[in-house]
């Protein structure tokens, strides 16, 4: 599954970053929505992404798997570098989990999990369905692999949305407030299977306002201010020594 790129073949694998962003720029029309972010996240890293609505916290991560293009500087995943040639087969190596699930709504949770896996990655529909299993069984919830999204509550179905990006086996997993459209009550359960995702020692960039998450699981925490990083350290350096005052006014109106 290791997609080793070719331009990196002297580079041994380990000191390659499985994410790397070099002054990425991107606009929407004639607004700059990202500008020179800079930003390595290593295997087995947990990066916790946060900021002001409208800092362009979803944007940045929609470059990294190709749902947007980026306009300047350069996106590399995997030791590959995210073009339009590139762009499907790094793909299939991120998984992304979105706030809203993005389930598919006609499809039952075992269809939407094996979609992927027989439609892009060819695998046969038995072992498809296997992995499927594996992977609801992961998130706990594999009893309901016959039911539609709609039947199921929204922290369920954010874990199938977690368990179907599992299927892809992906090298990276991006999650964009995933707990951010849930009722409190079902948040709980959502962000321990992601505790439990990260203590396997997955890597994992989580775009995400749970603070108490990003305090126990996160390696580096990222404040995005107006397109660009504003701060970037580890949790306790982060919360106890923020530099910035936009960064302690944030943490400020989070308390
Ligand atoms: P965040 O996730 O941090 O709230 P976004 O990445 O969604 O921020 O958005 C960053 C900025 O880009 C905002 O000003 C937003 O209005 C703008 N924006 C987002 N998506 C689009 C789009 N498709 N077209 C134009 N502007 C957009
Ligand atoms: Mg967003």
């Amino acid at each position: 599954m290791a997609n080793i790129g070719s331009a990196s073949a002297s580079v041994p694998s380990q000191a390659q970053p499985v994410i790397r962003l070099e002054n990425v720029e991107k606009y929407y029309g004639t607004f700059k929505v990202l500008e020179g972010v800079s930003l390595n996240v290593r295997s087995g890293e947990k990066v916790v992404v946060c900021g002001p609505s409208g800092s362009g916290k979803s944007t940045l991560i929609r470059c990294v798997n190709g749902l947007e293009d980026h306009h300047g500087g350069r996106i590399v995943v995997n030791g590959s570098e995210l073009t339009e040639a590139s762009k499907d087969q790094i793909r299939r190596t991120v998984g992304m989990v979105f706030q809203q699930f993005n389930l598919f709504p006609h499809l039952t949770v075992l269809e939407n999990c094996t979609l992927s896996p027989i439609w892009t990655l060819k695998i046969p529909r038995k072992q498809a369905e296997e992995r499927a299993y594996r992977y609801l069984e992961r998130v706990r919830i594999a009893e309901q692999a016959h039911k539609y999204p709609s039947q199921l509550s929204g922290g369920q179905q954010q874990r199938v949305a977690i368990a179907r990006a599992l299927c892809i086996e992906p090298q990276v997993l991006l999650f964009d407030e995933p707990t951010s459209a849930l009722d409190p009550e079902m948040v709980n359960e959502v962000l321990q299977t992601m505790q439990a995702l990260a203590a396997e020692g997955r890597t994992m960039v989580c775009v995400t306002h749970e603070m108490g998450f990003a305090r126990s699981v996160a390696d580096k925490i990222v404040f995005m201010d107006r397109g660009a990083i504003g701060e970037a350290a580890p949790p306790d350096e982060f919360f106890e020594n923020p530099r910035s005052e936009r960064l302690k006014n944030f943490l400020g109106q989070l308390k």
